[in-house]
């Protein structure tokens, strides 16, 4: 069941999501005129055309001729409960309605604001029982690294300014966001922070394909963190920040027990453990927040956003230990006790209404049960994609996934082999399915509401866009 069949499957599943087609020509050439969108090629300003997606409602999207796709990239790595739950509408709207915005700094605050900072504290791993709200992942991430800031130096250590990241990591955007960041291939003119931003090895391990065991890759990757602590000095050091499985930076899966071992490092030198769960929070990986309960490690703070309001309002939060809260609260000069960091947004009361009704329906519906039942199931399938001898790997976790494309026995993202992916995801949206292209990789974040049955059309439009794209190179 490849091609028209499923197309004509899909339609059936989206019927009555019509987009209006003269709006749809306005916005394309509005659009090319004058938005400047992130991450596209700027040598195509003003004139590419982009996708307009205007309708949506479960796992599927629907572009401004009506075409219809599955989308396997969750919006972005966000839209975890689906489109068009009426229940996350409502929420919205009723809050919007009664009280729109209000200012959450100093001591004023809101009813969706407190409530949800308990709710997240209830799920939170150990002592994470205060919350920070930013506007999104990287307004969060910044914020987590100016708390690991103010407390070392709160606590008499003003030289531990120093931050250690990882190559191939993504933490956001923003300038401090953007220098934590790893990925190569998005430093290009922009200036980046690199005075106390230091990166070390890349924990990705795929055992399909390592030359090398899980353990010695492990000892390697310790080793390299060792030596790193130890060139830049544990006294300089003020944190760690780390997604426990790598999302954009190709979805890298580091070795069982990395994330305990790197987390014992940072306890014996006094480095705050931040660990960045925006993409593998929220029930991703089948948990509400993975570094506990899949890696057995409790950070001094996590970072959120995404999928905490299932994509429907942007909304980040750090949740920090009440033992850093409490130190800082403590140590905070007499004179100066303001913690002056937080945005307009942080915390926007219209967001935490949807971040309540999001986790409320996560729960009733056991979203996190279902992802652990169909996760297994989306990884296994996708697998057997490596028979094709244009696909080099294929690696994930529950929910998130990349398949790595090769032309030949070249392997990495070489200009051929990144056509080739670009190749792959030409026809798979030609197909009705939506995939995330980067570099040679084609990444999958499905909404967590995925069945098998949508599993099944994912990896057999894949399959056969990847068999058609393989074709073409013979
Ligand atoms: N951290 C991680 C792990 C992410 O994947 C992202 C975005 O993809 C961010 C932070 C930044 O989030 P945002 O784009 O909401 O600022």
């Amino acid at each position: 069941r490849q091609g028209t069949d499923l197309l004509t499957e899909l339609a059936q599943d989206t019927t009555g999501l019509l987009p209006n087609q003269d709006s749809q020509l306005s916005a394309v050439s509005d659009d090319a005129r004058h938005v400047l969108h992130p991450w596209a090629d700027l040598s195509s300003l003003g004139t590419h055309e982009s996708l307009i997606i205007s309708e949506a409602k479960g796992v599927h999207v629907v572009d401004g001729n009506g075409k219809t796709y599955i989308d396997s990239i969750g919006g972005m790595w966000c839209v975890t409960l689906g489109f068009g739950r009426e229940e996350l509408v409502e929420a919205i709207a009723d809050q919007a309605r009664r009280m729109a915005y209000y200012t959450p700094f100093g001591d004023v605050s809101s009813e969706p604001a407190a409530k949800l900072a308990a709710m997240l504290s209830e799920r939170s791993p150990g002592d994470l029982n205060r919350v920070q709200f930013a506007t999104g992942g990287s307004t969060a991430a910044e914020s987590a690294v100016r708390i690991a800031h103010y407390y070392q130096k709160s606590q008499g250590r003003p030289d531990k300014i120093h931050i250690l990241s990882r190559r191939n990591a993504y933490h956001g955007g923003t300038y401090l966001a953007a220098s934590l960041s790893g990925k190569l291939a998005d430093r290009t003119l922009f200036h980046y922070e690199t005075d106390i931003v230091h990166h070390m090895k890349s924990p990705g391990f795929d055992p399909d394909i390592s030359d090398v065991s899980a353990e010695a890759f492990l000892a390697d990757l310790i080793d390299d963190m060792e030596r790193t602590i130890a060139e830049v000095g544990a006294d300089r050091i003020a944190c760690f920040i780390a997604e426990p499985i790598m999302a954009s930076g190709g979805v890298l899966v580091p070795p069982p027990g990395y994330q305990k071992a790197t987390l014992d490092l940072c306890r014996k030198h006094d480095i705050l453990y931040i660990s960045d769960e925006v993409v593998t929070g929220f029930g991703r990986l089948g948990h509400f927040f993975a570094s506990e309960t899949r890696f057995d490690i409790v950070p001094d703070m996590i970072v959120t956003a995404k999928g905490l309001t299932s994509g429907y309002q942007p909304l980040g939060a750090v949740l920090i230990s009440d033992r850093i809260a409490a130190a800082m609260s403590e140590a905070a000069p007499k004179d100066k006790p303001v913690f002056s960091n937080g945005f307009t947004y942080s915390g926007h009361p219209v967001a935490c209404a949807a971040a309540i009704a999001n986790i409320e329906i996560m729960e009733r519906e056991d979203i996190c049960g279902h992802v652990r039942k169909v996760g297994p199931y989306f990884i296994d399938k996708l697998k057997a994609l490596r028979s094709s001898p244009i696909v080099y790997a294929v690696r994930g976790d529950h929910l998130m996934a990349c398949v790595e494309c090769t032309v030949g026995m070249e392997t990495g993202p070489t200009a051929r082999n990144m056509a080739l992916a670009q190749r792959v995801d030409r026809y798979c949206e030609e197909a009705g399915l939506l995939v995330r292209p980067y570099e040679n990789l084609c990444i999958l974040s499905p909404p967590l509401i995925v069945t098998e049955r949508h599993i099944d059309s994912i990896v057999a439009i894949l399959g056969a866009s990847i068999e058609r794209a393989g074709k073409d190179l013979r």
